[in-house]
């Protein structure tokens, strides 16, 4: 998506350290506006996370694009190092068969480290099934929320409607 330069000056910063971070980083997006009267806004923080791309465009627009919102960083959570958005979780789940949309992730701090617990409910369905089935969905579910966060994490799988 292309930025209109002649409007909007856009910047990513750390969403910490408010610094703005070098081209091709990916960080919160930010929006000065230049012809804005009345209401000018200036250094806005969309809380979006995002990354701009300065490199020359096939479509021969030469203003700078943004990468599509990969999450929010009022959302965002630091995992050993790692930034992880619900929405990565979300989408796992929405591509796995037998887990309800509500989902709670609890993090713990066990010394240094900090300890991501993914609960999922199933549907009733499964719950009522043999341990075995539950086990096999917990450990997919485990993998594949793992390669999307390349951070690893516990599942724990609970009855449908326990989560508030
Ligand atoms: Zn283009």
């Amino acid at each position: 998506m292309h930025i209109f330069e002649d409007y909007f000056i856009p910047e990513i910063i750390d969403p910490d350290t408010l610094k703005t971070l070098p081209p091709g980083e990916t960080g919160e997006l930010v929006f000065t506006t230049i012809t804005k009267e009345a209401i000018p806004v200036i250094r806005y923080r969309t809380r979006d996370v995002s990354c701009l791309k300065f490199e020359p465009c096939s479509c021969g627009r030469t203003h700078v694009r943004m990468k599509r919102v990969s999450g929010r960083t009022d959302d965002m959570l630091i995992i050993r190092g790692v930034n992880v958005f619900p929405s990565q979780i979300e989408s796992v789940l929405m591509e796995i068969e037998g887990t309800e949309p509500h989902y709670q992730m609890v993090v713990e701090r066990k010394g240094n480290l900090d300890i991501l617990e993914v609960q999922v409910e199933v549907s009733e369905k499964l719950f009522s099934d043999e341990v075995k089935k539950l086990e096999d969905l917990e450990r997919k579910i485990k993998t594949e929320i793992e390669s999307v966060l390349s951070v690893s994490v516990n599942v724990k799988l609970v009855e449908p409607k326990t989560i508030e």
